[in-house]
């Protein structure tokens, strides 16, 4: 992978680094102003090639969840983004040992504690992985990877539009193609960088006809002024797009945050309302109301009954 990318970028210039956490843990970074331009960091990864699932995204009931970080950063830039918070620089960073990661799927499936269920594996937790496909073929290693194992489940998270990039290769019910769907109003004012979600709509609607396992994610659920309708009409178009009997299943989350990430975001950045909502703490996250989140949740659950089984549909609450 490292030859590839350095024979893809021979134009750059490569400055070599003992550990990559020297430029990319500097403090004092400004995470906005390096995504402006921000660097291609090569680096491997020695430990932690797999962490444990968190409370903050569904499961679906299933107990042996993970996921690992093949890459760090996002090509896109959502303002609601807790990478920004999270990560002290906006640099991409890319794992090349991926030969490691794969090792510790392969030990985790065999360790897995319920062998009743498989290992369900996010790969594109913390960034997304398809929309960088065609730099980092990630995720066609990953698939033709899990079309080899009997027991693993892997979730491939995005906002692309780029479900061409791997349409070539053989479907595998073993793969969840995962497409994160916001109504046109966030998307073009939240999302940047992103494509719009009719776009995502023909991709997902693309892999969906050709038999792959389809999860619409809606999440998170932002309450822009009249959100009701703007949920309403994007849940309508996603089904006119893709027909229910084609969709493994969705789910449903409201925005929410680790309290510290939201601080750090706010010192760094003025230019986005969303970030200056009232939001109620909880612990260590903030997040709409205890009030108002189930009243959200249950108005886009019952929008999607009209179209899948309420064991289909899984929401963060
Ligand atoms: S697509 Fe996901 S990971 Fe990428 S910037 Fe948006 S929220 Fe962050």
């Amino acid at each position: 992978m490292a030859k590839s990318l350095l024979k893809r970028f021979s134009q750059s210039t490569v400055v070599s680094v003992a550990n990559y956490k020297s430029i990319f843990a500097r403090p004092r970074q400004h995470f906005q102003t390096q995504k402006q331009s921000s660097n291609l960091i090569l680096a491997v990864k020695k430990e932690n090639h797999l962490y444990p699932g968190s409370g903050q995204v569904q499961g679906f009931g299933l107990e042996n969840f993970f996921y690992n970080t093949l890459t760090l950063n996002c090509v896109y830039n959502c303002d609601y983004c807790y990478l920004q918070g999270m990560y002290p620089s906006a640099n991409q960073v890319v794992f090349v040992n991926s030969i490691d990661f794969l090792d510790a799927a392969r030990s985790a499936i065999s360790a897995r504690t319920n062998k009743a269920q498989p290992l369900y594996l996010c790969i594109s937790y913390d960034t997304d992985l398809l929309a960088f496909e065609n730099v980092v073929p990630y995720c066609r290693e990953w698939i033709t990877f899990a079309s080899e194992q009997t027991d693993l489940l892997l979730e491939i998270r995005t906002k692309s539009a780029s479900y061409r990039s791997i349409s070539d290769l053989p479907v595998t019910d073993r793969v969840i193609l995962a497409w994160t769907l916001s109504p046109e109003i966030v998307a073009s004012k939240y999302e940047r960088g992103a494509p719009p979600v009719h776009r995502r709509l023909e991709s997902a609607a693309s892999a969906a006809k050709k038999g792959w396992p389809v999860r619409l994610c809606f999440d998170p659920v932002i309450t822009v002024p009249d959100w009701k309708s703007h949920y309403q009409k994007l849940i309508e178009t996603t089904f006119d797009a893709i027909p229910c009997r084609s969709v493994r299943d969705a789910t449903v989350g409201v925005f929410r945050m680790n309290a510290h990430y939201l601080d750090r975001i706010r010192k760094q950045r003025q230019n986005s309302d969303i970030l200056y909502s009232r939001y109620e703490k909880e612990g260590e996250n903030v997040s709409y109301s205890k009030e108002q989140r189930p009243e959200i949740t249950s108005y886009i659950r019952d929008l999607l009954t009209r179209h899948l089984p309420p064991e289909r549909i899984e929401v963060w609450t």
